[in-house]
């Protein structure tokens, strides 16, 4: 597990390219400068690529999402400290590692056993103490909700009921929804106990939202 100047280096460079794409929060442009992306990519061939603004493949037929595309949910999500944050699709920990430096309560779920198994050895290897979870993140987590926050990480079909209904009354979920290739990402504003507003935020593109554990 090698950090080394040059990284820090491009990292840098990482957190100004993404500054340029127009992500404005001093807090998420840090946390890109501080995060050693490559030590998530298990390749280490593709170490040398891994501070481009680009998805890199995870294994399991997953990718690390785009740095850019992880500081806009981030900075779309107006994260306070100590806020309860619920991310669907640990993957990688990238995004987890991100919320992470923004000071928040993390609980990520996984569907792939073998991503959450890698994830939960090496996140606390980089000093990351979150809560990990294995299982369908169309559940939710009902025995730890209500959530401030809910972040989506794959592209999702239609927006899962029991998400909407962890989320607490003015909370914010950040979620890309579509069945095809590219899915429009929304913003999901809980005004009261029954009403959502949504907002459009333009299209991603992302790996999909599965149903069920996986059996990797
Ligand atoms: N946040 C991750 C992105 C990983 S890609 C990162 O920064 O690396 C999306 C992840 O969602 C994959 O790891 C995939 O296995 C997971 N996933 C897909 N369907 C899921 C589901 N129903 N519940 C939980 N995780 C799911």
């Amino acid at each position: 597990m090698l950090d080394t100047y040059r990284h820090k280096g491009q990292r840098k460079k990482l957190a100004e390219i993404v500054a340029k794409k127009g992500i404005t929060n001093i807090n998420v442009l840090k946390a890109i400068e501080t995060i050693p992306r490559h030590l998530f990519i298990p390749d280490t061939a593709l170490h040398k690529y891994a501070y481009e603004d680009k998805p890199f493949p995870i294994g399991s037929g997953q990718t690390i999402s785009q740095p850019y595309t992880v500081a806009f949910q981030t900075e779309m999500l107006d994260l306070k400290p100590r806020e309860k944050v619920l991310e669907i699709g640990t993957g990688s920990g990238y995004q987890t590692a991100v919320l992470l430096e923004m000071r928040v309560k993390v609980f990520s779920i996984e569907r792939q056993k073998a991503l959450f198994d890698r994830t939960s050895t090496f996140l606390p290897q980089l000093g990351y103490k979150t809560k990990l979870f294995y299982g369908d993140g169309y559940k939710g987590l009902p025995s730890f909700a209500p959530f401030d926050k809910i972040i989506v990480t794959a592209g999702a079909p239609y927006i899962p009921e029991d998400l909407l209904n962890q989320l607490k009354t003015g909370g914010i979920m950040i979620i890309p929804v579509g069945e095809g290739n590219d899915q429009i990402m929304k913003k999901i504003t809980k005004t009261s106990a029954t009403n959502f507003e949504t907002e459009d935020l333009g299209s991603f593109r992302f790996v999909p939202l599965l149903k069920e554990k996986g059996r990797d």
